[in-house]
């Protein structure tokens, strides 16, 4: 029995960053907010226009793809995340994950709108990455001649504290210590204890997991929008595969999927956060600014990185610079009121830019 030694069909090394850009909402149609963005597809474009004395003046920034309000799930999923899915199934740990301020649609592109389509079949066209993810990977299992397990686990980020989404327990209350979980380092990385890893047959299954998952989620009202949520959410699929090559000869294959939700990056005085919540989004800031530092230490080349100094960095170890690929994608609002959460989105998506990864095929 051999380990599969992959090779990458991707050609890039770099981290992956997808800029999307949101249609304007019903509220931003009925005031009549001045937009400040304009997206280029084909030239993978993005122009932010800042009123400079008078002058409307646009700073063009450019990543690996971009798409415009226009773009629905199907284009986003296909053209950016299915290669990536393929890299799974070949046998590498990826990591895909959604950032931006509140209301933006991390939410809308990870998980979607309805996802059954209205025979009941198919996707439906609002379905996000997750579902579409799901739906691949089983269609790509049952396609071939392979045995294979593939596990699920949903886990939430909050404040700091590690939470199992798929494990029974208060949904509630969520305090118990039951949910709770610790985070341990061991030669391969960071192993989260006691974290339930469900074996799934079907997507219909993962689906099940999801929606039980989803429901656990924490969410605060913010006066940016009703439903934000400040935690961060990390679903994976572990795909184990025993496939037998063309000289008889069986590899096995294990590749992981990491699909990040983040918490909203912006600041907590615009989204009028106090107290509790003050504290809440401090932590979140902290997490997402420790994100930042690590970023551009791995840019930078810096013989330091920062992993350790938060849980969501210790977690996504692997996927920043270690042996993973990873997917950024950066949501942004086209309208003016967004602009400062915009041009910070921008900034750090382009910094996010330059990380490279080495990629490794598993090995067992
Ligand atoms: P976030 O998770 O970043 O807070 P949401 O995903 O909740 O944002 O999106 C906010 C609102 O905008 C939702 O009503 C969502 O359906 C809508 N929305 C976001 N992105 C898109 C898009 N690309 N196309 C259509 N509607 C979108």
């Amino acid at each position: 029995m051999a380990a599969r030694k992959g090779t990458s069909n991707l050609e890039a090394v770099n981290v992956q960053v997808i800029l999307r850009c949101r249609p304007v909402n019903k509220d931003e149609i009925a005031n009549r907010t001045p937009q400040v963005i304009q997206v280029n597809e084909k030239q993978s474009e993005v122009v932010f226009y800042q009123n400079v004395a008078g002058k409307m003046i646009g700073r063009s920034f450019h990543f690996d793809k971009c798409f415009g309000p226009e773009s629905g799930q199907a284009r986003l999923y296909d053209q950016a995340v299915s290669p990536i899915v393929e890299e799974v199934l070949d046998g590498f740990n990826c990591t895909i994950f959604a950032y931006g301020q509140t209301g933006t649609g991390k939410t809308y592109t990870m998980e979607g709108g309805d996802r059954n389509s209205e025979d009941g079949h198919d996707l439906s066209e609002v379905a996000g990455v997750i579902p579409r993810a799901i739906n691949q990977i089983f269609h790509h299992l049952d396609s071939i001649n392979s045995e294979y397990t593939v596990k699920c686990s949903f886990l939430e980020l909050y404040n700091e504290e590690t939470t199992d989404l798929l494990a029974i327990g208060d949904a509630l209350s969520r305090t118990g210590d039951k949910n709770k979980l610790r985070m341990l380092e061991d030669k391969s990385g960071v192993v989260v204890q006691n974290l339930e890893e469900i074996i799934v047959k079907t997507s219909a299954d993962i689906y099940g997991l999801l929606d039980r998952g989803s429901a656990k989620r924490r969410t605060a009202e913010t006066l940016l929008n009703k439903q934000s949520s400040r935690s961060h959410s990390v679903f994976c699929v572990t795909v184990h595969m025993r496939e037998t090559d063309t000289s008889g000869e069986e590899v096995i294959k294990t590749g992981k999927l990491h699909l990040v939700d983040l918490a909203g990056s912006e600041n907590i005085s615009r989204s009028g956060a106090v107290d509790m919540r003050a504290k809440e989004a401090g932590v979140i800031n902290k997490s997402l600014l420790t994100l930042g530092r690590v970023i551009t230490a791995l840019v930078e080349g810096s013989g330091h990185i920062p992993y350790r100094d938060s849980k969501l960095t210790r977690l996504l170890r692997d996927s920043l610079g270690g042996r993973t690929k990873t997917c950024i994608i950066a949501n942004i609002a086209p309208t003016v009121q967004c602009q400062e959460e915009t041009l910070s989105t921008l900034d750090y998506a382009h910094r996010a830019k330059n990380i490279r990864n080495r990629p490794e095929v598993n090995q067992r």
